[in-house]
Parts: structure tokens; C-alpha cells; sequence
């Protein structure tokens, strides 16, 4: 019997397995896919996502620089990473109708840009060498607790499986198996949006923000990647999406075309190229009515999500997965008591997130009020406020 059984060997998954591993826990990783691989997403780590990954590998902030002075095999691991893969991000740039707002993250706080499926790989191997165990090609259909355990039914390369494990922690992403299983899904939100994701060469003008391009209720976000590369992700909201849906089949065509016809982007996109296929998801607004139940946890999407705008999803996955890892150490010791009040932590937690990410979604749908807010940020110089706001910039250490 594992002491935790973790399904979802992405960012969530893996941060929750290298912190319980490396405290000792017998831990397994059930992953319905063979890791790594290609997951829609804009490619960019808020800086709280980088403060929580530099508190993952137990490196020191610095870590980019090369100096091999001394440094700590966490530090040389986590410096080799960083220069070789990711690329600064030092704030955003917002254009709508005509109106520009930059916002610079605070004082010593940046970010990074990363491919997500070398970032899910660098994590899992993190947690695979604190001693997690992997399970590929493993989808857990349904979770049952027992009165001193759980039992998962998974079905594993093709055959029907039981796992056993004391307490599961539910990291499987948006339409998470675990939370449904578990009861702890509420009804999907309101919110109706698709995303077209790729990577692009040839785009110019890349520098050091994510740029976001809002348009006719669509967003078009641009993060640099690594090598000259960028990541493209058009977010087209509910009325949106459901005008170009026949259109949505052809979607490299959508997808440069929408890039093309964006009046901050057009001239510099007129040498993009795909570098990547093109994925498309959506919806995403998936709440969940509590985060634990007993024995079971969630962590990540599978603990709610409601859009992608403002680029916070990996924070909120390795945020929750020190808060999900601090109560199931407890949990090993005391029973699951321990797991009480997560659900509570969590929502405190995310509460100003959330709710800005509410006041931006209902902004951006009303395009004058929006140019409004924009302006009045810029007047009152307020950019930086609302930058380390969407930046998550609270926890630098523990
Ligand atoms: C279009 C788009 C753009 C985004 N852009 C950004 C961004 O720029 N910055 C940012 O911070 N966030 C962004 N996000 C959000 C971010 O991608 C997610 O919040 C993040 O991936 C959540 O990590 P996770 O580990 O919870 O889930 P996931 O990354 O989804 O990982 C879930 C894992 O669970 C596995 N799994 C699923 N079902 C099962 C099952 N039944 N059994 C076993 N395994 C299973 C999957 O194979 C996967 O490996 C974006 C999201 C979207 C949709």
C-alpha cells in the first residue's frame, strides 16, 4: 500500500510527489499519459510560480546566474534548468482598442517563460529522484475510501487495475476523475471560452513581457520563449467562440489569422510560422464544492479552475500542492483529521486571485469600460500594484 497515491504527473502532481518523497513518504504517481507531453498552455511562470519552484528544488533565488563558486547541486541543477530552458519574464504589456498599459513586476520578483512539456519533465524527475514512484499510462477511473485506506480503479497499459494507498491526492487536471469520483465537483460555471495554442517562429519584437492582445472579446497572449521562439494562445470568449466554431476545425489558419489581423501584432507576425501543431481546449471553468473529503485531496485544476487569462494556473498548482503536502505529512502521523480546514486554506489562499481574475473576465467582455480601467490604472500608477497582484507576488520563501 502507498502512503499517498498522487494521479496527475503534471506540475501539481509532480511538486505534491517530490515534497512527500523527499519527507519520506512511499509515494506513487499515476499518470494517464506517458509523460512528458504537449499541454495547452501559455508557457508562462508568474514570478510567484518561479518563487515556488525555486522553494521546490531548495535552491537559492539567484539560481540563474552560472557562477559554479560553491554553489549547492540544488542550485547548479536548478541554474542548468533555468538558463538552458526558460526565459525571463519581467511583466506584461496590455493592448486593447488603442490603449497600452505595461506593468513591471515589483522590486527583484520575475518570471519565466518555459515549454511545458521540458518544465513537467524537469519536475517529474525531481520528484522521481526524492524516490516517487511512476506509473505511465495509468488512468485512475474512480476513487473509494475505506475506513484505513483507499482503492483506486485505474486501468493500467490497456488492463484493469486496483491501487491501494492510504490517502489520493486528486492532480489530474480540469476534468479531474478524483473529484468527480469523490462527489466533490459542483456544476461547470458559466463560462464557455475555447484556446488555440501553439508555438511560433519568426514573430519579431519579442522582449522580456507576456503581452496580451485584446480584441473583440478575443485575447491573443504572447510569451518569448527560449531561442527566439514564442508561445501564441488565442482565448476566444464564450459568444466568441461559439460565432467561429465551424471555423475552429482549420485551426493553424485560425490561429495565424487572428495573429495577422491584430492591429499591435500584424506587421511583426507577418513572418510567423508554426513551430508546433496546434492544440485547442476549452472550457475551463470547472469549480469544485470543497478541496478534501477524508482521505482524498485535490490539488491544481482539479481543485477548481476558472480561466486562463491572467496566467496563474502553475502558481496555483505548486502553491497548493506545499499546502496539500503540509497536510498529508500531518495526515501520516495524526490520521486524516489532518486533512480538515485544507479546503478553507485553499479558497484563502486563492481569494484575491480569484476574484480579480472575476473583475478581469467581466471587464474584458465590455471593451469601453475595460479601455476605462486601463487608462485609470495608467493615470493613478497603479500598474505595478495590479502586476505583482496577478503576479502572485507573496511568497518568496519559507
Ligand atoms: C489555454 C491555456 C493557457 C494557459 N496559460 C497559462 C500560463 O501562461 N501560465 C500559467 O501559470 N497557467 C496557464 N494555464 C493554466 C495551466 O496550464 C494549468 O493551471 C496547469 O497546467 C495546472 O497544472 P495541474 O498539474 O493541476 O494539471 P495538468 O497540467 O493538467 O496535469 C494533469 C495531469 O493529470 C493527468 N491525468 C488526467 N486525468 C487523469 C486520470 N484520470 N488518471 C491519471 N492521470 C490523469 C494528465 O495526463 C496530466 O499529466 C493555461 C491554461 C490554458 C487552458
Amino acid at each position: 500500500m502507498f502512503d499517498v497515491l498522487v494521479c496527475g504527473a503534471g506540475p501539481a502532481g509532480s511538486a505534491l510527489a517530490w515534497r512527500l518523497a523527499r519527507a519520506g513518504l512511499h509515494v506513487a504517481i499515476a499518470d494517464a499519459g506517458r509523460p512528458p507531453r504537449r499541454k495547452p498552455c501559455g508557457e508562462s511562470l508568474n514570478p510567484g510560480a518561479a518563487a515556488a519552484v525555486i522553494r521546490l528544488a531548495g535552491a537559492k533565488p539567484d539560481s540563474r546566474s552560472d557562477g559554479s563558486d560553491g554553489r549547492s547541486p540544488a542550485d547548479q541543477r536548478l541554474g542548468a534548468f533555468l538558463r538552458e530552458q526558460t526565459q525571463p519574464l519581467e511583466g506584461w504589456v496590455l493592448h486593447s482598442g488603442g490603449v497600452a498599459l505595461e506593468a513591471r513586476y515589483p522590486n527583484g520578483w520575475s518570471g519565466w517563460a518555459c515549454r511545458r512539456e521540458v518544465l513537467d519533465e524537469w519536475l517529474l524527475q525531481g520528484a522521481l529522484a526524492a524516490g516517487a514512484e511512476l506509473l505511465a499510462d495509468c488512468r485512475i477511473l474512480s476513487v473509494r475510501e475505506h475506513a484505513d485506506g483507499c482503492e483506486a480503479a485505474a486501468v493500467r497499459e490497456g488492463v484493469q487495475a486496483k491501487l491501494l494507498a492510504k490517502y489520493v491526492a486528486g492532480a489530474d487536471g480540469l476534468r479531474s476523475a478524483v473529484a468527480r469520483s469523490a462527489g466533490l465537483q459542483a456544476a461547470p460555471g458559466p463560462l464557455r471560452k475555447l484556446a488555440l495554442t501553439a508555438r511560433i517562429s519568426g514573430l519579431h519584437g519579442l522582449n522580456v513581457l507576456v503581452e496580451l492582445h485584446l480584441e473583440r472579446g478575443s485575447v491573443i497572449g504572447i510569451a518569448p520563449l527560449q531561442g527566439g521562439a514564442a508561445n501564441a494562445t488565442l482565448a476566444l470568449s464564450s459568444a466568441e467562440a461559439a460565432r467561429i466554431a465551424p471555423s475552429l476545425r482549420r485551426r493553424p489558419e485560425a490561429l495565424l489569422r487572428s495573429l495577422l489581423q491584430s492591429p499591435k501584432l500584424g506587421e511583426r507576425a507577418a513572418d510567423a510560422m508554426l513551430e508546433s501543431e496546434v492544440l485547442a481546449c476549452g472550457p475551463f471553468d470547472f469549480p469544485v464544492r470543497q478541496a478534501h473529503s477524508g482521505r482524498v485531496l485535490l490539488v491544481g485544476d482539479a481543485a477548481g479552475y476558472y480561466d486562463p487569462l491572467t496566467g496563474q494556473g502553475i502558481y496555483r498548482a505548486l502553491r497548493g500542492a506545499e499546502l496539500a503536502a503540509q497536510r498529508l505529512l500531518l495526515a501520516a502521523v495524526e490520521g486524516p483529521p489532518a486533512l480538515q480546514g485544507y479546503s478553507e486554506q485553499l479558497r484563502k489562499e486563492f481569494a484575491a486571485g480569484s476574484m480579480l481574475q472575476r473583475w478581469i473576465e467581466y471587464g474584458a467582455a465590455r471593451p469601453a469600460l475595460f479601455r476605462t480601467a486601463l487608462r485609470g490604472l495608467k493615470l493613478t500608477g497603479s500598474a505595478q500594484r495590479l502586476a505583482a497582484l496577478v503576479g502572485d507576488c507573496r511568497v518568496r520563501t519559507i
